[in-house]
């Protein structure tokens, strides 16, 4: 789970990292206000968005009066941020944080994050920041330090030192540096964090080292035992689709393919879509209904298959060891009272109560198609779905 820059920003400072005087905004009135109580004379208008490379797509502004932050905040508000992570799409703007400048003599770079070559927690650092870590790989890797933190023992002051001597910075800033260090490794340590980013962490002309920039990522695993952090979950900027799905216990992952898939366990759900590809289609989504599925579940398990446009056949396949076949047959009824589906659809059970689940669909009197073993069921869905095809050509055709 992926947080905003000014939630990781709050966060770090309550584990001893500086950070700018900043206040968040949800509407352009309210960015000016922001930064009357700030003061100063210069801002930083940041657009909060999930996504780095902000800076280079035009979604950090620097003001100078309270017009133009005004101004800045009215352009960033709804608008679509598209950066090279984010994918065409772009991660649309709801919120605002203004911040006061800092006046910057040297940009470095700092992160944590989960190494799994030792399996340990790693910091990386560089005395070049201000670009992605990626291209700092490319242009300047001599410039990395790479520290692995021994977890019997956690990170040591003298460890943090090290890395921050190894920076190359001034004596007199080692020993902030090195807290900063110690601080972000107690977040991540503490919080469940998978990867704590600070870039750039600058050091100011005045001789303080400030954290400008902070993105931090938490294991979605842990997140039952961690509620401060699970509520700052924001999901206008997650794919709906999956957020959708996570809401309601199921594990989804969007395809590009036409033939919706919706199947219990993620051995079985990968199982069926490579039978769908030997079968010549291609799987629309990954549809995991996991163990214990009620008829409740199931019928959202459709609700969120049918929500996607692209798909054009489903298959149900579902092999019954903790579920019931009788209750899935239930669910996938009570899904297409609901909804009623005007795409193909086939369904194949096998395990626990098969003989009621079979019994249940045929009685049912809904056009579902039933197969017996995982190859009928993938090659059933593909013919169906190529007579349909053929089928909406022709009427196309005879207009
Ligand atoms: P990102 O592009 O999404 O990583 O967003 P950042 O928060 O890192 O901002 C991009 C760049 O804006 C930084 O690398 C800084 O050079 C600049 N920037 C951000 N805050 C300040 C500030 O307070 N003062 C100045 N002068 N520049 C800033
Ligand atoms: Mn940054």
């Amino acid at each position: 789970m992926d947080i905003h820059e000014y939630q990781a920003k709050e966060i770090l400072s309550g584990f001893g990292v500086p950070i700018p005087r900043g206040g968040l905004a949800y509407s352009p009135e309210q960015a000016a206000y922001r930064a009357r109580e700030i003061g100063g004379n210069q801002w930083v208008v940041k657009a909060q968005v999930h996504t780095g490379g902000r800076g280079k797509a035009g979604g950090v502004k620097l003001c100078n009066d309270e017009h133009e932050v005004l101004d800045a905040a009215n352009e960033l508000f709804g608008k679509r941020l598209v950066t090279h992570q984010t994918g065409p799409d772009g991660k649309v703007v709801y919120r605002i944080y203004i911040e006061g400048t800092v006046p910057i003599e040297h940009e470095l770079y700092l992160g944590l994050v989960l190494d799994r070559k030792s399996e340990r927690v790693m910091v990386v650092a560089s005395g070049a920041g201000g670009m992605e870590i990626e291209d700092i790989a490319a242009n300047e890797p001599d410039t990395i330090i790479r520290s692995v933190v021994e977890p019997a023992v956690g990170m040591q002051a003298f460890q943090a030192r090290e890395i921050a001597f190894g920076l190359g910075i001034e004596p007199a800033q080692v020993q902030q540096m090195a807290e900063i260090i110690m601080g972000c490794y107690r977040a991540f340590r503490d919080l469940d964090a998978t990867m704590v980013e600070v870039n750039p962490l600058v050091i100011t002309t005045e001789g303080s080292v400030v954290a400008l920039d902070a993105k931090m990522t938490f294991d979605d695993n842990a997140m039952f035992r961690r509620p401060n952090i699970s509520e700052l979950r924001d999901k206008s900027q997650e794919d709906p689709r999956e957020s959708q799905a996570a809401d309601r216990g199921l594990s989804y992952v969007g395809l590009k393919g036409k033939i919706g898939c919706i199947v219990n366990g993620a051995g079985l759900a990968m199982a069926t879509m490579d039978m769908i590809k030997q079968a010549g289609g291609e799987p629309a989504n990954f549809l995991d209904i996991g163990g214990g599925a009620t008829p409740e579940r199931v019928a959202k398990a459709f609700r969120l298959v049918l929500s996607d446009d692209n798909v054009e056949a489903i298959l149900v396949n579902i092999f019954a060891g903790i579920n019931r076949c009788d209750w899935v047959a239930e669910g996938v009824i009570k899904a297409l009272e609901e909804h009623p589906v005007n795409v193909p659809l086939v369904v194949r059970l096998a395990g626990t109560n098969v003989e009621e689940g079979r019994k249940i669909l045929a009685q049912s009197g809904l056009p579902i198609i039933r197969a017996t073993t995982l190859s009928e069921a993938a090659e059933r869905v593909v013919a169906a779905w190529q007579n349909d095809l053929k089928h909406n050509v022709k009427l196309v055709d005879t207009k």
